[in-house]
């Protein structure tokens, strides 16, 4: 039974890397029906955002991605579901602190008492001397009575783990067997002394009780391995399958950037992209299970995930790819729902637009649209006249007086629409076109003016579509206006 786990350490906003791994932990689960768990790795008391935990759960259920095991908002409030919880990490202490006793016991870990100003000075002089920088083990000589009265004193200490002898290997799923000299790892600090574990013990402990049988997880925790194969042989527990997702890069090549308005999930969807469209894009992120194909639903992506295809070098993170992605998916909403998406946009910086216009404008708009906040700035040109060079009325072929004439016959057509023409964009069209055809006349000549008068731009759905969605009156008045510019 696959039991997957994705366990961000809170820091107020998901990353977009966060975001690509929890999602590979969903699909691989969904997949074979194993389970997904969440579990909140926040034992850097030090890093503790207060809200942390709620804003995770909220932007995890606005991308669809909520946990089947693990921290739930219910009313605001987060609950635990699920048999192996808790699933917070520092309402886990007494487990650690057990695991970590009986590592002591078992002479695989030792009590640490030297200061913060002792480690600095070592580690100075180690660097001065070009050694490895590492603890010196001076703790691992005391005698067992020197350890009971500094421990009944209260001393402040911190648990190690005493690295055995030897080399520690492993199979990554992604890269391969790696294998590394234990000699180059430091006697990690498992507990620190504050009572509260560190990464390291904490998750072997967790994957462990909580029956993990795949750890997917960033690039970047991979030296981080060994120590944790090291400890799960220290325990006597098979270790769970090891996944390391290959680094995330700007587009030239370097470490993603850390400022959190460029990598934050939420701020890319205040920033008007779709949670489906972020979910498919960094769903290839180092995967793509097609050559010839870039949107995948989330039930193509859980059948055709495969750990095993995930690249080794670095994605680069495109937001070219990313603009286009979304615009594919404004495209598949009927109008109805692409308002539904905008309206909170156009809410928060308090426009309005009367409902009816606002789904015609998605209509039309609908096949021009980047991200959902360009609806926002297109409103204002739905709403009154928008200013414009009148220059830019006449078409390249023609002059001012063509322009004139055409618009005034325009205006006069529309003046006549029956309801019948009004109910249907092909009808308006056909009416203006045999206008056009019966003058001899070619669609710049009238199409040009008509579409720049309504809409001010020189990009702009068709003038058929404008016509439709302004209605009789805007239509003339915006006609009147252009008339009135070119005179
Ligand atoms: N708490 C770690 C993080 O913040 C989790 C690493 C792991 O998945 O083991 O990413």
């Amino acid at each position: 039974m696959t039991r997957t786990r994705f366990a961000p350490s809170p820091t107020g906003y998901l990353h977009i890397g966060g975001l690509r791994t929890c999602l590979y932990n969903v699909l691989l689960a969904r997949q074979s029906n194993g389970t997904f768990l969440l579990r909140v790795e926040d034992t850097d008391r030090e890093r503790y955002v207060p809200g942390a935990v709620e804003a995770l759960l909220t932007t995890l259920s606005r991308v669809g991605l909520a946990p089947d095991e693990g921290p739930v908002l219910v009313d605001g409030l987060v609950k635990q579901n699920g048999d192996c919880g808790p699933y917070i990490q520092s309402e886990r202490l007494p487990i650690y602190t057990e695991y970590a006793r009986q590592l002591v016991d078992r002479g695989h870990a030792y009590f640490c008492f030297c200061s913060s100003e002792r480690l600095d000075s070592l580690r100075r002089q180690q660097e001065i001397a070009k050694l490895q920088t590492k603890y010196d083990r001076r703790c691992l000589t005391l005698t067992h009575e020197e350890i009971k009265t500094r421990l009944s004193a209260n001393e402040p200490r911190v648990v190690r783990l005493k690295m055995p002898e030897g080399e520690t290997s492993f199979d990554d799923v992604i890269r391969g067997r790696i294998t590394i000299s234990n000699n180059e790892i430091d006697d990690q600090v498992l507990m620190k002394s504050d009572g509260f574990p560190t990464y390291h013990l904490a998750v072997v402990v967790d994957d462990h009780l909580m029956n993990i049988t795949h750890v997917i997880r960033g690039e970047e925790w991979i030296t981080s391995t060994p120590k944790h194969i090291t400890l799960y042989k220290l325990f006597g527990w098979e270790a769970p399958l090891f996944a390391h997702l290959p680094l995330i890069l700007n587009p030239d090549k370097s470490k993603l950037s850390k400022r959190q308005g460029d990598v934050a999930v939420e701020d890319f969807l205040d920033k008007g992209y779709l949670p489906e469209a972020l979910v498919n894009f960094v769903a290839l992120l180092g995967f793509n299970p097609k050559a010839d194909q870039e949107i995948y639903t989330m039930e193509e992506l859980i059948a055709l995930f495969d750990l095993t295809k995930i690249n080794k070098s670095g994605a680069v993170l495109d937001t070219v790819k990313l603009d286009w992605m979304n615009g594919q998916y404004i495209l598949k909403k009927t109008p109805e729902q692409l308002v539904e998406c905008v309206y909170p946009f156009i809410a928060r910086v308090g426009k309005t637009i009367e409902d009816d216009l606002l789904l015609r404008m998605c209509t039309i708009e609908q096949p021009r649209l980047t991200r959902l906040t360009d609806i926002v700035d297109l409103i204002d040109g739905y709403l009154a006249v928008p200013t414009y060079d009148p220059q830019l009325i006449i078409w390249k072929k023609a002059d001012a007086d063509d322009a004139k004439i055409n618009l005034l016959a325009v205006k006069t057509l529309i003046e006549n629409f029956d309801a019948n023409v009004w109910s249907d964009i092909a009808l308006i069209e056909s009416t203006i076109k045999r206008y056009i055809s019966d003058s001899g006349l070619q669609n710049g000549n009238v199409l040009w003016p008509t579409r720049v008068a309504l809409s001010g731009r020189s990009a702009s759905p068709s003038p058929f579509e404008l016509i439709w969605a302004l209605g009789k009156k805007e239509s003339v008045k915006r006609i009147e206006f252009a008339l009135s510019a070119l005179s």
